[in-house]
């Protein structure tokens, strides 16, 4: 559930009119939800209540400060795999207790950063990376809490760019050698070992998967208590999907999840973590667009409108499906008609939908994606020189642009002609 809903036939996001955004900061852009935002926090955090745990939200899917601060001030940790992802963590107010370092290439700065500036737990990923983890926490006297990824192979069934938990994944290290790895970790008196870190995929529609890697989880937890090795916490990663196509898509909710976990981990006295993205950002927020054009080809009608594939790059990258609906709700009973949507940039593969069905739209009509509050504005570019577009954070009645679009010239001033040209 979101709060983008249609009021006497326009679309809102929360109390503010979606078309008076668009007037006030031009198209296309990213808008997001606050109260959006807040209920998905809380439904993870009370999905895993009566259990200690915090929630970490995966903020590779959405970074913009403003959202990172409003996360942070309902209680979250933050789930972060660079150090520019760190510094923007320590920048909106996350104390370094609740910030969980996860990637498989930390390299020694940003260790050392991380080391330096607070730390809950980096998840190791290999042992050369415990070496050097290792390494560094000597060199500042101080200890690392660690928490080794294991890749339990196990198949997401998920989008095979996002699936992360299979033997032929580079995540993680194989479960089957996790006794050994936690061996030379205890032996290490610059880390200290925490518990176990898991991390199957992104946009699961199904808890099976979880509860495969969950159930392999729970016994390498009693193998290395067996061990000696202490193991008071477990980071269970993200990867809840969400339903991208409204019609037909009801994947498990965060309860369930929460369920699940309580079921097959709950008596083993560890603290919960969960890093969870998508689920918390991707339907609180939506990309705004205006149609430029409406053009007939020989056997379709393409509607060619101000965003493109650089803006949100899922469907060109993943094939991955939006809803796009007009900012204006159709009449009752309008015939549909059928589009192909795309954006103005030089690729084929910048199209959003092929073969869409939609109300007649005409030039000037805003259309909104649903859905693209995750993995959107952070993996936008500004290929073919069309700067980032803003984003914009709606709160009750109120909205304020919470990253400006730059200008051509703003734009044109970050390269630097050597002086000998
Ligand atoms: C991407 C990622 C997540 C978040 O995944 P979502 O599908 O957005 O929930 C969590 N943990 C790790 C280690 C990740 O790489």
């Amino acid at each position: 559930m979101d709060h983008f809903l249609y009021r006497n036939g326009e679309l809102y996001a929360e109390d503010v009119r979606v078309s008076e955004i668009a007037k006030a900061v031009g198209t296309p852009f990213y808008l997001y939800s606050s109260a959006t935002f807040r209920r998905h926090f809380k439904l993870f955090d009370d999905a895993l209540a009566g259990m200690e745990h915090l929630v970490c939200f995966a903020m590779k899917s959405n970074s913009n400060q403003a959202i990172l601060t409003l996360l942070a001030k309902e209680g979250a940790g933050m789930d972060v795999v660079s150090g520019g992802e760190y510094a923007r963590a320590k920048a909106a107010g996350v104390p370094g207790n609740r910030i969980v370092f996860s990637g498989v290439g930390k390299t020694r700065e940003e260790m050392d950063a991380a080391l330096i500036g607070g730390i809950r737990q980096f998840n190791v990923e290999s042992e050369p990376e415990m070496i050097v983890l290792n390494e560094a926490a000597l060199a500042l006297n101080v200890v690392a809490p660690i928490a080794i990824r294991v890749n339990p192979d196990v198949d997401a069934k998920t989008h095979e760019k996002i699936a992360t938990g299979k033997s032929e994944n580079k995540f993680g290290i194989p479960i089957s050698r996790a006794r050994e790895v936690y061996a030379q970790a205890a032996s290490l008196t610059g880390l200290k070992i925490m518990g176990i870190d898991v991390h199957i995929g992104s946009q699961l529609v199904e808890l099976e998967p979880f509860e495969q890697a969950y159930k392999k989880v729970r016994e390498l937890t009693e193998v290395l208590r067996k061990d000696g090795h202490e193991i008071t916490r477990l980071d269970l990663g993200g990867g809840l999907g969400i339903p991208y196509e409204r019609s037909n898509e009801a994947p498990p909710l965060p309860k369930e999840y929460g369920a699940l976990i309580q079921d097959v981990l709950g008596d083993l006295g560890c603290e919960i973590e969960i890093e969870p993205g998508r689920l918390i950002s991707g339907n609180a927020g939506i990309l705004v667009s205006e149609v430029i054009y409406v053009k007939s080809g020989e056997d379709r009608e393409f509607l060619i409108i101000d965003g493109a594939m650089n803006d949100l790059v899922r469907p060109s990258m993943y094939g991955a499906h939006h809803d796009i609906i007009p900012v204006i709700e159709a009449a009752p009973g309008v015939e549909q008609a059928k589009y192909d949507i795309v954006g103005p940039v030089c690729e084929s593969g910048d199209t959003f939908a092929k073969g869409r069905n939609m109300p007649p739209l005409t030039a000037g009509d805003l259309v909104a994606f649903r859905s693209a509050g995750a993995y959107g504005a952070v993996m936008a570019s500004e290929y073919n020189s069309r700067p980032l577009i803003p984003e914009v954070l709606v709160d009750g009645d109120q909205f304020a642009v919470i990253r400006a679009r730059p200008t051509f010239q703003d734009m044109i001033d970050r390269d630097t002609v050597p002086s000998w040209l």
